[in-house]
């Protein structure tokens, strides 16, 4: 597949990313966010806004995954 030298136009799908960074303020809470395919494995990468490593848990509809965990964040 040949990818768009315009990244708006790259195929995107909305994802939940959920930070497992032990003592992370964001840790366990999931965030939705439009994410970007990459050409090369893995597929989707995220990069948690508050501790700054990356995600490693991201789910979607897309895969047939199901969001688990807690789905509030206050
Ligand atoms: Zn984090």
């Amino acid at each position: 597949m040949t990818y768009p030298s315009d990244v708006a136009e790259w195929p995107s799908v909305e994802l939940t990313a959920i930070c497992r960074t032990p003592g992370c303020p964001a840790e366990n809470i999931p965030f939705t966010g439009l994410y970007y395919e990459n050409p090369e494995p893995p597929i989707y990468r995220g990069q948690c806004g508050q501790c700054g490593q990356p995600i490693e848990t991201l789910l979607g509809d897309s895969d047939g995954q199901q969001i688990s965990g807690p789905t509030r964040a206050s």
